[in-house]
């Protein structure tokens, strides 16, 4: 795996970090934007589906996984999906450090100069700089896993191994 390659699907969410994990376009190129689920020959494989119903299927999953209760699984999957080109008609940029969708303005973070960061959100990163600078990623999963734990109703354990997983696939923990 190269650094910094991983693509989210812009239809499903899921992380693409190797070749096969790609779509393919009508002339046989990778897609640059969904996954090989999602996408076949130029077309997405479920053109009907809704945001919805890919919630259901994305939170199911979630939900097993991480034994988060069903309802919770699926909405914060609705929310995590929403953001992208898919469904939300163009791709809204996450925070390379938090993972935090950078939908307006002041979502973001400042450079130096005072101009908005295109990578960092305000939490993350201001005046050119990470507000916690020496943060590790074992540091970052303490820190978001009671959170996310406590907001999705799951098992402390289980909200550590997510955010570790999810924080593997932000380039400035990888
Ligand atoms: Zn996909
Ligand atoms: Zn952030």
């Amino acid at each position: 795996m190269e650094r910094g390659n991983i693509r989210t699907c812009q239809s499903c969410g899921m992380p693409m970090s190797t070749r096969e994990h790609f779509g393919t376009e009508a002339d046989g190129s990778p897609s640059k934007d969904y996954c090989t689920y999602c996408y076949q020959n130029g077309a997405f494989t479920a053109p009907d589906i809704t945001l919805e119903a890919m919630a259901k299927i994305g939170g199911g999953m979630m939900s097993q996984m991480y034994a988060i209760p069903i309802e919770k699984a699926e909405s914060f999957t609705k929310e995590h999906l929403a953001c992208l080109k898919r469904w939300a008609g163009r791709e809204i940029p996450v925070c390379e450090s938090c993972g935090m969708p950078l939908a307006r303005d002041d979502d973001a973070g400042s450079e130096a100069d005072g101009s908005p960061s295109e990578a960092y959100c305000a939490y993350c990163y201001r005046d050119g700089a990470f507000t916690e600078p020496d943060l590790t990623r074992e540091q970052a999963v303490v820190k978001y896993a009671p959170m996310m734990a406590e907001n999705l109703g799951m098992p402390l354990d289980k909200a550590q191994e997510m955010v570790g997983y999810y924080l593997s696939t932000l380039p400035r923990w990888r």
